[in-house]
């Protein structure tokens, strides 16, 4: 079919290279946005006549673009914002999905509203936010989501799921599993704290409480800020999608076997089970600075990002691969990737 189109919102063949957190030079068949539902319907309808999948995205920094993406990619801009309820306590607001994460931190704080200090600084949008529910510095977006709405792709219908319906989990959702690719997220409502109760358990928003006292929310933010800033790669220098790897979450047993092996390996109770820090693992093996076939390279402070200098998603998804295979034989310990790759089910 021709890629010659007339259509107000979908333009064909459009570089997504700045569209990705990992600058991966990368060419969507057909590219829209949406900034309301009368747009997304438009831009299902041009998707159904020529039996095209449409593809979300987002900010583009948990993703591993392929060369090229065939179908709709669709990005939902909208911005809006309503407040649904308040009281002295807590604030209930309806936040578009294409408001910008760390803007909408920002900007909840500058409203007096608490509880998404710890995630400043995480880039993304909104609507991406509950998809593997977004965690930094002991805090899940999850524990401030009342509801996610949205549209399923197939049929147009519009949603509504509770909390509880989401399935969230460590860094786990519907929207990653059962839902995967079948829902555009359109906004999300959270419920805010009035009341600050700030949460510095993480060693260094602990120690600079230790040195300060205790912050104010918005100290906490600047904290975080800082901290992130101190010790993860800008993207817009350096091209990454933030942790490669998701911290494995392993049996009490398989811990004990493997402490036996690394006393000194960190570690941190999950539940019945025990988290252990990829990062560790990996630049254990002495990942930290390695460079694969000179397009992808581990950070040299930080184990868990891998910076793309110019290679393909082919490229990164091999320098992944190669850590996952590396830890497995060392450790026995599976890692799970955490940027999934954009365009496929
Ligand atoms: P995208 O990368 O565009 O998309 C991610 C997935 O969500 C895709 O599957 C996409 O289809 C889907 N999606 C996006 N928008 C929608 C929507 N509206 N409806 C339905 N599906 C949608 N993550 C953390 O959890 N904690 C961190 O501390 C953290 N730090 C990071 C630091 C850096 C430097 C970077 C680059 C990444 C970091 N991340 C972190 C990962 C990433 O920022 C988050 O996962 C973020 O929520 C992704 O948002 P996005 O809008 O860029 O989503
Ligand atoms: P870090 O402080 O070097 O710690 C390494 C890992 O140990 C973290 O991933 C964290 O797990 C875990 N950890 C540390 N202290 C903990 C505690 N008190 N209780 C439970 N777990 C603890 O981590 P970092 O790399 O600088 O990242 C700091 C925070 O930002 C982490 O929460 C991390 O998840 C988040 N972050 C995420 C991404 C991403 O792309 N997903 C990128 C950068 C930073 P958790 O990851 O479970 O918190």
């Amino acid at each position: 079919m021709s890629n010659l189109i007339s259509h107000p919102l979908v333009q064909a063949e459009t570089s997504l290279k700045a569209l990705n957190t990992l600058a991966i030079d990368s060419t969507a068949e057909f590219f829209a946005e949406a900034s309301n539902l009368a747009d997304v319907e438009a831009v299902r309808e041009f998707a159904q006549t020529r039996q095209l999948p449409i593809w979300v995205l987002g900010g583009g920094s948990n993703v591993v673009m392929p060369d090229r993406v065939s179908g709709v990619v669709l990005r939902f801009v909208g911005t809006d914002y309503n407040i649904l309820e308040q009281d002295p306590t807590s604030v209930t607001v309806e936040v578009g999905a294409g408001y910008g994460w760390h803007e909408f931190v920002l900007f909840s704080l500058a409203q007096g509203w608490f509880g998404l200090e710890n995630l400043a600084l995480i880039p993304g949008t909104v609507g991406a936010a509950p998809v593997q529910n977004i965690g930094a510095y002991g805090v899940e977006v999850e524990q401030f989501i009342e509801s996610v709405l949205g549209v399923y792709l197939a049929t147009g219908e519009s949603f509504s799921l509770a909390h509880s319906q989401c399935d969230f989990a460590y860094r786990e959702s519907c929207f990653k599993q059962g839902l995967d690719g079948q829902a555009l997220i359109t906004s999300v409502t959270f419920k805010l704290l009035k009341q600050p109760k700030v949460n510095v358990a993480y060693a260094p928003l602990n120690q600079m409480a230790a040195q300060s006292g205790v912050p104010s929310p918005l100290e906490l933010a600047h904290w975080v800020m800082q901290v992130r800033s101190e010790k993860l790669p800008d993207p817009a220098e350096l091209p990454n999608a933030g942790s490669f790897f998701k911290n494995p979450v392993i049996s009490q047993a398989q811990f004990e076997a493997l402490l036996n092996r690394f006393p000194d390996m960190p570690s941190y109770p999950h539940g019945e089970q025990v988290k252990v820090p990829a990062g560790w693992l990996i630049d254990r093996l002495g990942f930290k600075g390695r460079c694969f076939a000179q397009a992808v390279y581990v950070h040299k402070q930080q184990a868990l990002v891998l910076v793309n200098q110019g290679g393909s998603g082919a490229q990164v998804m091999q320098a992944a691969a190669e850590i996952k295979a590396a830890v497995y034989a060392h450790y026995g310990v599976e890692l799970e990737q955490e940027p999934r790759v954009f365009g496929r089910r």
